[in-house]
């Protein structure tokens, strides 16, 4: 960094700031991750200096030896990892590639069935506030009482609403979804299936949940969260939908990729097929479930009855008298990073909601285990019941300092 901080210094200061957040704060954000060195360097890449819009072997401009190299390396191991027909990986982030796959095999007008935001589901699945609900109709299915999607009002759903695309997918929902029924639901009304696993494509990557690419249609992914590489999308889809798809990326929505994010994304892609990938995979469940244990311990009240996956959605307005703002707050103040979180049909504001988010992704990679995680969730919970003295919330964040600094990021 000896040039930046030469030629920037505000710009170094920063950047200095920044890492020493990362280094000492605990980051339970549920999508949020630590890229390997590797990755960092791909990105910090002289790729970024060039344009290459098309597909490698097929572009609009000269000088393509090694861009192609590196995109045709990142769509081969996304194959290889997911087990798809085909994949785009040019995709700015998880939202585009969601609006480009809309775009791909459907109409304005047409009807799209996606999971309710507030039940987990995400904004770019149909909210009213954004750009693909303008230009197509959404209906949105719920999670029942057990906690489960329902799938006999999905399926009533399907018959009545008669959607040209069903939609799975989340960013707030914690269990595990039956492909099966969800894709036989849409096959009897002749929906397109889609899933988006921004959230959970490294579970998948790593083997620690089922594979879905295999029962849907297209599959859009963010590819930063659990997967571990750059901020990023990716579109894999059947064979089928492969030439509408990569149309429907550039030129339709899209101008040049960004080729040192997907040069990163070929070396994070080829970290995820590496034998370690998987035993990182697995440890993000045990730890998520260690971590779903204490706080039922504590007396959180979890929303979906638990977690299968590397988050867990609590009601701690209902269960521990805070709003999720205030527990965002005094979590921020121990150097504990959550979010706060609408709980499903949430009486209260997306502002200050009922609930809050937490994932254990990132303190995972840290190489955190059962052990940190029920030292963690004894600060939550103590943070949460002792918010108004300030003085034992400093004693705690000096311990969560502390148990930071053994776990160095990915060096
Ligand atoms: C995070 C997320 C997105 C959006 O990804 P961005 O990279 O932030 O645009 C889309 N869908 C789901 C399910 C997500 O969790």
């Amino acid at each position: 960094m000896a040039k930046l901080k030469k030629q920037d210094i505000k710009v170094y200061k920063a950047l200095q700031g920044e890492l020493k957040r990362q280094q000492e704060g605990m980051e339970l954000i549920a999508s949020e991750n630590y890229v390997s060195p590797a990755v960092l360097e791909a990105l910090g890449s002289v790729f970024t200096n060039k344009y290459s819009e098309g597909l490698p072997g097929k572009r609009y401009y000269g000088g393509q030896k090694y861009t192609d190299v590196v995109e045709s390396l990142a769509i081969e191991r996304a194959k290889k990892l997911f087990g798809a027909e085909h994949a785009n990986v040019q995709p700015l982030s998880g939202a585009p590639a969601n609006m480009i796959a809309y775009s791909a095999v459907l109409s304005p007008g047409d009807t799209v069935l996606g999971m309710d935001l507030s039940h987990g589901g995400h904004l770019t699945h149909g909210h009213p506030v954004t750009l693909s609900a303008k230009i197509y109709r959404f209906v949105r299915y719920k999670t029942d009482a057990s906690g489960l999607i329902d799938y006999d009002e999905l399926e009533k759903m399907a018959i009545s609403e008669k959607p040209k695309l069903m939609l799975a997918g989340f960013s707030a929902y914690t269990r595990q979804i039956d492909y099966k029924k969800f894709t036989d639901i849409a096959q009897k009304v002749g929906a397109i299936t889609m899933f988006d696993i921004a959230h959970i494509a490294g579970l998948i990557a790593g083997k620690a949940i089922p594979n879905p690419v295999p029962y849907f249609d297209i599959v859009t992914t963010t590819t930063h969260k659990t997967l571990r590489g750059p901020r990023g999308g990716m579109i894999m889809c059947k064979e089928k939908y492969a030439q509408a798809i990569d149309k429907a990326v550039f030129p339709g929505f899209q101008g040049g990729p960004h080729m040192n994010n997907i040069a990163a994304l070929a070396v994070a892609l080829g970290e995820a097929l590496k034998p370690a990938y998987k035993t990182y995979a697995k440890q993000i469940i045990k730890n998520a479930k260690v971590l779903e244990q204490e706080l039922k311990k504590y007396g959180f009240k979890l929303m979906f009855g638990g977690t299968d996956n590397h988050m867990i959605l609590a009601d701690v307005f209902s269960s521990k008298g805070a709003t999720g703002k205030e527990t965002e707050k005094v979590l921020d103040e121990i150097g504990i990073t959550i979010n706060k979180n609408m709980i499903p049909d949430d009486p209260r504001k997306p502002m200050d909601p009922s609930g809050v988010r937490i994932g254990v992704p990132a303190i995972t990679t840290r190489g955190m285990k059962e052990k940190e995680v029920r030292l963690i969730a004894g600060w939550i919970n103590k943070a949460i019941e002792n918010r108004e003295n300030k003085k034992f919330l400093g004693e705690l964040k000096k311990e969560v300092i502390k148990l930071c600094k053994k776990f160095p990021l990915p060096k």
